[in-house]
């Protein structure tokens, strides 16, 4: 059976490209990038061209990054940086809606003595920027907001949140995992301090990531050991993944027009078709500020898992919006945060694209799925009847 892949805000697939990139650092040149001799000295230079892939695709200096090992490394080392340098300052203000990367640690400090303001989003996914402002204070060390929804695929002002922090003295750093690669980014335009980058959400592997420093910003390392990264990240360089993240990034600029045209109408297709034909189905989130690839739609009175485990039987691969949490069925933080009604939330399901997809694997998605929610309703205790939605007594 083949397999429909929509789940690349959960990881993509390997671009050939960048396997044919990083192979001969697996098998051939595995020298250290620090050794004295030629045959580390030549992966160095590999190391030295790939730095500076990744800085063209985000618009800073090659000095400025820093590779980690994942989002959540980069996310950590960020926020425990600020928390460092300015021990002075205990207020760190982020939303409700982000990655456990942050929301799990903002969490984790909250119960160390530092206080965490988190900002509540409305219906469509937004901040109210009037209470980001107000949140702003002289002991605020730091301010940590994603860029864009890993589940929604909303995206934030990241930008003006950052002028209004630097106009207060205050660090910014947002988590621009699902962001890079998807939309154009230019640090050389923009206030943001640090940015974080995961190399699996852009078709480059596992075990690699980015942490975007910017120049003259106080910054503690988060693992202490040698003088890798310029001292900033200690442990010897993941040198195949960083090779192949360079080539990542590389690719994604040139493919960075597709994924916006071509890629992000393959998204609306989908979405427009499951309305139309699906009663009871709605969007979450605003659908104008939003990813190209992502769209998170509600079917009213199914459980999402139940709609997943049915998509798979055909090789279709998305995620749904709640997660089985100790027996019982938490809606995802981000839906209980908008708003979304309860019936709604259950029943959510993430579709996530990327440049491989093709208009046939959507149609077939959209061949499939109307008489799968339409069987889970039948045995659900609430169903339609037309576009009537009845309730079992
Ligand atoms: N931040 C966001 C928005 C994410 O979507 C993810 C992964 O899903 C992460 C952070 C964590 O990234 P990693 O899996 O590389 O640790």
């Amino acid at each position: 059976m083949r397999t429909i892949y929509l789940d690349n805000n959960a990881t993509t697939q390997l671009a050939p490209e960048v396997i044919e990139a990083m192979m001969p650092y697996l098998h051939d040149f595995f020298g250290n990038p620090s050794s004295m001799h030629s045959f580390g000295g030549q992966v160095a230079a590999k190391v030295r061209d790939a730095r500076e892939q990744c800085a063209a695709l985000i618009g800073c200096s090659p000095d400025e990054i820093i590779f980690t090992s994942c989002g959540t490394e980069s996310d950590n080392a960020a926020i425990r940086s600020a928390l460092t340098v300015q021990p002075e300052r205990r207020h760190i203000v982020t939303s409700r809606v982000e990655h456990p990367a942050v929301r799990a640690l903002c969490a984790d400090l909250a119960t160390r003595g530092y206080r965490v303001t988190e900002l509540p989003v409305d219906a469509s996914g937004h901040l109210d920027m009037d209470h980001y402002r107000e949140s702003l204070t002289p002991d605020t060390a730091v301010v940590s907001l994603m860029w864009a929804n890993n589940e929604t695929g909303v995206i934030f002002p990241v930008e003006r949140a950052a002028e209004l922090a630097r106009e207060r003295g205050i660090l910014f750093h947002t988590d621009a995992v699902q962001t890079v690669g998807k939309i154009p980014i230019d640090l050389r335009t923009n206030a943001i301090d640090m940015l974080s980058i995961s190399g699996h959400k852009l078709h480059a592997p596992k075990g690699i990531g980015i942490l975007y420093v910017r120049k003259g910003t106080r910054f503690s390392p988060f693992l202490i050991g040698g003088h890798q990264e310029k001292g900033r990240r200690g442990g010897t360089e993941n040198t195949p993944g960083i090779i192949a993240l360079g080539k990542a990034c590389e690719l994604a600029s040139r493919h960075m027009d597709d994924e916006n045209t071509r890629v992000k109408q393959l998204r609306d297709r989908l979405e427009s078709e499951l309305l139309r034909l699906i009663p009871n189905s709605r969007v979450n989130g605003d659908t104008v500020s939003r990813l190209p690839n992502t769209s998170n739609i509600s079917f009213e009175f199914v459980e999402g898992e139940s709609i997943l485990l049915m998509l798979n039987e055909y090789g279709i691969c998305a995620s749904s919006g709640s997660a089985c949490t100790s027996g019982s069925l938490q809606p995802s933080h981000v839906l209980r945060a908008m708003g979304v009604p309860f019936t709604m939330a259950h029943g959510s399901i993430r579709f996530s694209l990327s440049i491989y997809n093709t208009g046939e694997e959507i149609d077939f998605v959209i061949e499939k799925l109307p008489p799968i929610i339409e069987t889970l309703r039948r045995l659900s205790p609430y169903w339609t009847v037309g576009d009537q939605v009845c309730t079992a007594q």
